[in-house]
């Protein structure tokens, strides 16, 4: 039985793009007990650029009840900061990882590099990273592009450690999920949607239906109003494309829709069915905060229990 892990970062409110990129197939791979989905809030990746903590507080509450509310019932649901071996193990990646080496990473190079306030954590940040993953020996690690570069160090100080110290980690392999669902900005339909940039082109999970729909109906189209003007051709028509693929992965179809206000009504219909119930469950949590800070608390320590003793044997290895 393999374990599969997966961090959330608290950076932000929670989109459409999250939902169907993420939570969705994360609720797939659960398991019918827990243990084997080890679904994490990376609270300590949203503290390596200037944060406020009422800020990150509120948003970890939030992330905390919409993954029990997007059916994530069935993990081991913990937060990062809560399970100290991540940082213990972390440290002794740092005095196995290169400078060069970190250097080279993308995220630093595009968000910190040669900008002397930079935090020095946004440098380490894919070594506690590295950390998260190998503290839980998973087998595969589903990662998108962008986290790519990240796991390949991963792997690379894995195979570091184990040659210089001794076999303590499993080396994982990288999958990228079978092209999934990549829900781009409604009003930059060239970029993806994303949490940390909040803009009229992001549709959030706790969004109410009437924002959703001025959401859509703001989303950028193109001036085609030929009959087969609603298709798909993502390097012609990105909005249009993005809208079809929303809907599809909503559950709804394209078919016998020929124009733009029909497409937006199509999708507005499609996303509000999806969020309906999750918000309703969402409401229903956020009035018992006590369970879910119960379930996260159980979640924790068991992790706790599961990590400690890799944390310990790479102790060991290293001559502490
Ligand atoms: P940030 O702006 O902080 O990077 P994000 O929205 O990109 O936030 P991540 O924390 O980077 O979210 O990623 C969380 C998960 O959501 C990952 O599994 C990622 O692949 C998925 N994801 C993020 N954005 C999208 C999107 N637009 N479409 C599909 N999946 C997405
Ligand atoms: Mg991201």
């Amino acid at each position: 039985m393999t374990t599969t892990l997966s961090l959330l970062t608290p950076s932000g409110r929670l989109t459409l793009g999250n939902l169907l990129g993420a939570l969705r197939p994360m609720a797939e791979r659960q398991g019918p007990t827990d243990d084997r989905a080890r679904y994490g809030i990376s609270d300590l990746h949203a503290m390596t650029t200037p944060h406020d903590p009422a800020l990150l507080r509120t948003r970890t509450r939030e992330l905390m009840t919409l993954l029990l509310a997007a059916g994530l019932d069935r993990a081991t649901l913990f937060r990062q900061s809560a399970v100290p071996a991540h940082t213990g193990l972390a440290y002794l990646l740092e005095c196995t990882a290169h400078t060069g080496e970190l250097n080279r990473m993308i995220q630093f190079k595009e968000k910190g590099r040669g900008v002397p306030s930079t935090r020095c954590s946004l440098f380490t940040y894919p070594v506690l990273m590295a950390a998260d993953i190998l503290l839980h020996r998973p087998a595969q690690v589903p990662v998108g592009d962008d986290q790519r570069q990240h796991v390949e160090l991963t792997r690379d100080l894995a195979l570091r450690f184990n040659a210089t110290y001794g076999p303590v980690f499993t080396v994982p392999e990288v999958v990228t999920p079978a092209a999934g669902a990549r829900v781009m900005d409604l009003a930059e339909p060239t970029r993806k949607m994303s949490k940390s940039v909040e803009g009229p082109g992001s549709i959030l999970l706790l969004d109410p239906p009437d924002v959703v729909r001025r959401k859509v109906a703001r989303a950028v189209t193109d001036s085609d109003t030929g009959p087969d003007a609603v298709r798909a051709d993502r390097e012609a028509k990105p909005g249009v494309t993005n809208l079809i693929d929303v809907l599809v992965a909503c559950g709804g179809s394209a078919e016998g829709l020929t124009t733009y206000g029909a497409l937006k009504a199509a999708v507005t219909d499609a996303v509000v069915a999806v969020l309906e119930p999750l918000q309703k469950r969402y409401v229903d949590l956020a009035a018992d905060p006590v369970h879910v800070d119960d379930v996260f608390a159980r979640g924790s320590a068991r992790c706790r229990e599961l990590t400690e003793p890799v944390l310990a044997d790479a102790r060991t290895a290293m001559g502490l």
